[in-house]
């Protein structure tokens, strides 16, 4: 391995991964979701992957991210859903690259019918109601009318409804009242779009925590991201091994530097670490601008010299240290931040633990100066 550093990507792991989804929801279509780059894994390499395993929908946020779909000659229907409602340039975009776009608002359902009328056809849009979560779709004060207006829309023939959906704000904890008030409120609004004779064919509400913890949430698709990449939901779910997963991401990097530092000795920016006794010290050439949380200074875990270690003091822009000890350690050396786990290396939930926040976070964050480099691709 001669690069400084690199994410590795095992495309054989996420589409057992998908598989795996596949069997938790097996009467649901399966769309994957892909935004922020595949959760920091490679869009357009984990998006051939999933749908190989058997995603018959791909997830994106952006109007950018459908479209790199598109130039990659990935032909899956793709359904995205955080727009600009300001301009109609996005949803043209979108319609003339067959992208299915979701609807929170009038106002959006507007930009849609501008665009099906100015490209003539028909876009394919998926209603969006906020059920609860409090974040994106239609608020249920606003549902009514939107109902209203995409039903002579659907009439004049500009837009089709292919899909009503929403999005739980307590999935990864199965057992939440709330789960189910959404559930029952979701059931309210699709009753109330059928009663103005507007009947989806895709009903979805379930994320990675429902797909495994919900059935009730599964409806005619799921929608897991996480899970894709082999990281758990959340506690209340399980471990990724609970759950039959496995991470697809391993991110490591080669020691650079390797020298002796006497005892009590300080260790980075502002001496946050001291070594205790004569020792050696390891350099590696990441930092947080390669997506190394900061937060992870003297806590995170890394993996090198067949043992688990700590970074040792503050956590740089682009590198960080390990006190070794008396380990064998020379330049060159892998050392891992992350990975499946099984040869003793730490996870990125173990990551997310160490440096208070979710591993959602952990893979998405690894930066751009990070080669991915892929195995099992077999698309
Ligand atoms: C990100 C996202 C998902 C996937 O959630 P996971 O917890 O990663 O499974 C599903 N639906 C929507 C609307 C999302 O934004």
């Amino acid at each position: 391995m001669t690069e400084r550093a690199r994410a590795q990507i095992d495309l054989d792991a996420l589409r057992a991964n998908v598989s795996i989804l596949h069997e938790a929801a097996p009467t649901a279509a399966l769309l994957a979701v892909v935004k922020a780059d595949a959760y920091g894994h490679g869009l357009v390499e984990c998006s051939k992957a999933a749908v190989s395993a058997g995603a018959s929908y791909l997830g994106v946020a952006l109007a950018q991210e459908a479209i790199a779909l598109r130039q990659a000659s990935i032909t899956t229907p793709i359904l995205a859903w955080l727009l600009q409602t300001d301009s109609v340039d996005e949803w043209v975009e979108l319609v003339l690259a067959d992208v299915e776009v979701s609807v929170s608002s009038v106002r959006g359902l507007q930009k849609a019918i501008e665009a099906a009328t100015q490209t003539g056809t028909t876009a394919r849009i998926h209603l969006k109601v906020d059920t609860g979560m409090g974040r994106a779709g239609a608020s249920l004060q606003a549902w009514e009318g939107l109902l209203r207006d995409s039903a002579q829309a659907v009439a004049e023939q500009s837009i089709e409804v292919v899909g009503v959906w929403t999005h739980l704000a307590f999935a990864d904890q199965p057992e939440n009242p709330i789960v189910e008030h959404q559930l029952e409120v979701f059931h309210q609004a699709l009753g109330q779009a059928e009663s103005l004779g507007i009947k989806p064919a895709l009903r979805h509400v379930a994320n990675s925590a429902a797909t495994f913890k919900t059935p009730k949430a599964h409806f005619d698709m799921v929608r897991p991201g996480i899970a894709v990449y082999g990281l758990s939901p959340g506690v209340g779910v399980g471990t990724s091994q609970e759950l039959g997963i496995r991470p697809v991401m391993t991110f490591s990097a080669n020691v650079i530097q390797v020298k002796e530092l006497p005892a009590g000795h300080g260790v980075s920016y502002g001496h946050e670490y001291v070594t205790t006794t004569d020792t050696s010290v390891a350099l590696l050439p990441v930092g947080y601008a390669d997506g190394v949380p900061l937060a992870g200074s003297n806590v995170g875990p890394i993996f090198i010299g067949s043992r688990a270690r700590t970074i040792a003091g503050r956590v740089c822009m682009d590198q960080v240290v390990v006190d070794i000890g008396t380990d064998q350690v020379v330049e060159g050396d892998e050392a891992i931040f992350f990975g499946p786990g099984d040869s003793g290396e730490p996870t990125a939930d173990d990551w997310a633990s160490a440096a208070n926040t979710i591993g959602y976070e952990i893979v998405t964050r690894i930066g751009p100066r990070v080669p991915r480099i892929f195995s099992g691709g077999g698309t």
